[in-house]
């Protein structure tokens, strides 16, 4: 090929992907509409009571901090547990703070398959019929006759951003991933309403690697379609 000609060549190939970057950018910002939501991935984590910390990790010290969640007063602990049931154990499993009055420890399905447990689909703080499960800290275990749950996928939103989108705590939602190589659709996706929370929504591990999405994605919201 001639140089004239190669030249020519590149500058076509570069105007053709200027082009297609600015379809892409002008179909992205039509798509993107006010409701869209971003999506926080939660990876294995577990709630402790006060009482449960001591047992865990003895009565000196409490949880000490990691880093802060997205939710308001909500952080990551540096203090990690293992967790066990009948066919299998987990280690390093995160700690979040700040303590609750249940404790708590959620787990995607495929952590519940190698742990040999049944946990149901649940909200997290609804722990009534969930799965035993043992819970190993660096002083002690505990026996948890209930507290294991698959968190079901649910958004987190401001008072002001359930106005704007017209729903109420405890609805159900549609929320479309924007994924555009592996779009899903998260058919039942619960809404939690608080002054105290920012808009996120909260999946876990298994649902994020079946749609390919990561932490700082985002999803929308169908709106007039309540579940
Ligand atoms: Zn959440």
């Amino acid at each position: 090929m001639k140089e004239f000609d190669m030249n020519h060549l590149v500058d076509e190939i570069v105007k053709e992907i200027t082009n297609s970057r600015n379809t892409y950018a002008a179909t992205t910002t039509t798509t993107l509409t006010d409701n869209r939501v971003p999506i926080g991935v939660s990876a294995r984590h577990c709630h402790l009571t006060k009482c449960d910390f001591i047992k865990l990790f003895g009565d000196t010290g409490s949880l000490t901090k990691k880093g802060d969640l997205l939710q308001p007063g909500q952080f990551a602990a540096n203090e990690a547990v293992t967790i066990a049931g009948p066919k299998g154990s987990i280690e390093r499993v995160r700690v979040l703070g700040p303590f609750r009055k249940h404790t708590q420890v959620e787990v995607s399905m495929t952590d519940s398959i190698k742990l040999g447990l049944k946990p149901p689909i649940r909200e997290s703080g609804n722990i009534e019929f969930s799965s035993p499960v043992t819970i190993i800290g660096p002083k002690g275990s505990i026996y948890k006759e209930k507290g294991l749950i698959i968190a079901q996928a649910h958004v987190h939103m401001s008072v002001n951003d359930a106005k704007r989108l017209h729903v109420q705590d405890g609805d159900f939602v549609r929320v479309k991933t924007l994924n555009e190589q592996r779009p899903i659709s998260f058919e039942k996706v619960k809404i939690r309403v608080s002054p105290n929370y920012v808009l996120e929504m909260h999946i876990d591990t298994d649902e994020a690697n079946a749609a390919h999405i990561q932490s700082g994605d985002f999803g929308e919201i169908i709106l007039g379609e309540k579940r």
